[in-house]
């Protein structure tokens, strides 16, 4: 019988469709990094979100896993080179949370632009300060979307709903997507950073997009632009934002990722203009029942060729 082991925590639907279909499930949560290299020998899969790390070392100590499963996008979680040596098959089911993810990016961005968490605890605390909340609308601004990919596409299509303009950089040629989300590609990064009003992004972490937004892309932006990141927090350096937010030239940032999560920085977090949430863009009840429904298919398609 195919055994396999769940160490993160996955909605019940798609468990209860491999045990329906002769697949042994075992949830195993939070195991520390060498009880989870003694469990993994005894299964053919490990089914993931993004918490446990699927490191060389524990894809080493077993010779009978075959698959990986990450129910969700991004593989950083996961030591890509050492599966493919050890013959181990990665899958992901990116396509179950994008539209989760690009409603939080909305979120965050009109909770920036209308200082939503502070007006909030302004009331909540007694207070009526209406000056104090002077917001800025999205409507007629700017979006630069970087990495017009599954969710940038998702914040595309809402942002021009919103009357926006939406520009994007990516790296692939994406005038399909471009034409029909209705937003206009711009040359480079740096040209999207100088034009955008609110920068947004949707890329994934790389060595190429580690820091891709450091010291110099943040002081190509406009004076009091927004940025928002929902993507991954090494992807902005988190200094180089501390220090242009403490210079007042951002007008606000909207962060669900950090570098390090729970993030440390303190002081970035604690500045009003910062709106924080702790890595819940995939977090709704659609996406965790759609991602683990997309997982268990990607297991049985592995073994039964797609049957079921
Ligand atoms: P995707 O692969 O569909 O799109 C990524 C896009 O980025 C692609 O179009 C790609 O060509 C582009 N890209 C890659 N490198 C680039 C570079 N150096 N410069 C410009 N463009 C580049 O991915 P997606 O499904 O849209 O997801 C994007 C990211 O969102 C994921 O990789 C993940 O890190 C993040 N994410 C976050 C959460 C959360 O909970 N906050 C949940 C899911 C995904």
């Amino acid at each position: 019988m195919v055994r396999i082991l769940v160490s993160d925590r996955l909605d019940e639907e798609g468990l209860e469709i491999l045990r329906r279909e002769g697949f042994e499930v075992d949830v195993k949560l939070n195991l520390p990094a060498d009880q989870l290299r003694e469990a993994v020998k005894d299964y053919d899969v490990l089914l993931v979100r993004g918490r446990t790390k699927v490191t060389r070392e524990v894809l080493e100590a077993s010779d009978k896993l075959k698959l990986v499963v990450r129910a969700g996008i991004g593989l950083d979680n996961i030591d890509l080179e050492a599966a493919r040596q050890r013959g181990v098959r990665v899958e992901n089911t990116p396509e179950a949370v994008s539209s989760a993810v690009a409603e939080l990016t909305i979120a965050l961005m009109l909770a920036v632009a209308r200082r939503l968490p502070e007006a909030d605890r302004t009331v909540k605390g007694g207070g009526w300060s209406k000056e104090k909340f002077l917001g800025l609308e999205l409507r007629g601004k700017t979006l630069g979307i970087i990495g017009l990919g599954r969710i940038g596409c998702e914040v595309a299509k809402i942002c021009r709903a919103m009357e926006m303009r939406v520009i994007f950089y990516d790296v692939v040629d994406r005038d399909e997507w471009a034409e029909k989300y209705g937003c206009e590609p711009v040359a480079s990064l740096e040209k999207l950073l100088a034009e955008a009003d609110i920068v947004s992004i949707h890329v994934p972490l790389t060595s190429s997009t580690y820091h891709m937004i450091g010291r110099r892309e943040l002081s190509l932006m406009k004076p009091g632009a927004i940025l928002i990141n929902t993507s991954r927090g090494a992807i902005v350096d988190e200094q180089a934002l501390l220090e242009a937010l403490k210079e007042g030239r951002l007008g606000g940032v909207g962060l669900d990722v950090y570098e390090e999560e729970p993030p440390k920085s303190r002081e970035l977090l604690s500045l009003p203009n910062v709106v924080c949430t702790p890595h819940i863009g995939a977090q709704t009840k659609e996406a965790q029942k759609a991602a683990s429904i997309a997982a268990a298919r990607k297991v049985i398609e592995f073994f039964r060729g797609g049957a079921g």
